[in-house]
């Protein structure tokens, strides 16, 4: 309980802005949550109108939140699917698409007159799980996320990677590396190039390979579920697994993590963590391989809170 002896604890505000939903947290400095709420993206048809509505929508929140912290002025860090370019301090590649062009800092600074931090999510994702969650206590962890895409964040000593244009953890656009036959014809991806890891990895990526080569139409969740009842789904997990094996060997070969921490929908496969570390010795130019392969702790949660933790050297 705290005294008028006691300095009232620091908070920090997190808010990961998604395609569906806007969502806020204050942790303190343990970790611990204070208040937390998630509200529904606007979504007005009218790009200019549904920029000014998701603005609004987050100083709503932040103006709940302090009301009931009894703190004002506090920064934010904000979390969203995207990237902020370093030349013109823009929004660009998010898929919440009226944000793209947009000097959404300065607009959000302009409204809640406090400092702001804006990070892609798979950063808030790493820092997130670097910070208190499954790469608590390692210096160096990669954290990846396989879902719709295949994004990833390094944090060193406790602090975010952000890399000299801001794309330091995009391994899921380079090539598959070691490629053979099995994996032709190569894809192209959203981004231009052909044949990216995120094209073999991501969930979508993973469905539309299990049709190419298999002639399924399962998803990972499906296709694990039927490993040991159709050959072919076996088959198709198997590639998975190698291709997972291989694009994360080629991460080991450069950043050397003490632990991967997986995240996305496709890291709720329990399986991956004991199968693709007896495959990737192979790939890796080492004969011991210490690196671990975890899975996330705060799950759907890992966003916000990095998002909170991005303001603690603010
Ligand atoms: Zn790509």
């Amino acid at each position: 309980m705290a005294t008028s002896s006691t300095p009232p604890p620091k908070f920090f505000l997190g808010i990961d802005l998604g395609g569906t939903k806007i969502e806020i947290i204050a942790l303190d400095k343990l970790g611990h949550e204070h208040f937390r709420k998630r509200t529904a993206t606007p979504t007005d048809t009218d790009q200019h109108i549904q920029y000014r509505q998701i603005i609004h929508t987050i100083n709503e929140l932040v103006g709940e939140c302090e009301k009931a912290l009894g703190q004002y002025y506090l920064p934010v860090g904000i979390g969203l699917p995207g990237a902020i370019s370093l030349k013109t301090g823009l929004i660009k590649n998010a898929n919440t698409t009226c944000l793209i062009g947009r000097d959404f800092k300065s607009d959000l600074h302009q409204q809640l007159k406090r400092p702001i931090t804006l990070e892609n999510d798979a950063n808030c994702f790493a820092l997130s799980e670097a910070k208190d969650g499954a790469g608590k206590g390692f210096n160096n962890v990669f954290a990846v996320i396989l879902g719709t895409g295949v994004g990833g964040g390094v944090v060193i000593n406790q602090q975010l990677l952000v890399g000299a244009n801001a794309i330091c953890g995009e391994w899921g656009h380079n090539p598959l590396p070691w490629q053979n036959e099995d994996d032709l014809p190569l894809q192209t991806c959203y981004c231009g190039k052909l044949g990216c890891i995120e094209t073999f990895l991501s969930g979508p990526g993973m469905r539309n390979q299990n049709e190419l080569q298999y002639g399924l139409t399962l998803n990972s969740r499906q296709v694990f579920e039927q490993i040991h009842s159709q050959p072919k789904a076996r088959q198709a997990y198997e590639m998975y697994l190698e291709r997972l094996a291989k694009s994360l060997a080629s991460v080991i070969n450069v950043l050397d993590p003490e632990v991967i921490v997986l995240g996305g929908g496709l890291s709720n496969i329990d399986n991956l963590y004991e199968e693709v570390p007896k495959r990737w010795g192979k790939y890796i130019f080492s004969d011991e391989v210490n690196t671990k392969l975890v899975k996330n702790t705060f799950g759907d949660s890992s966003g916000v809170r990095g998002a909170a933790y991005l303001t603690q050297n603010m």
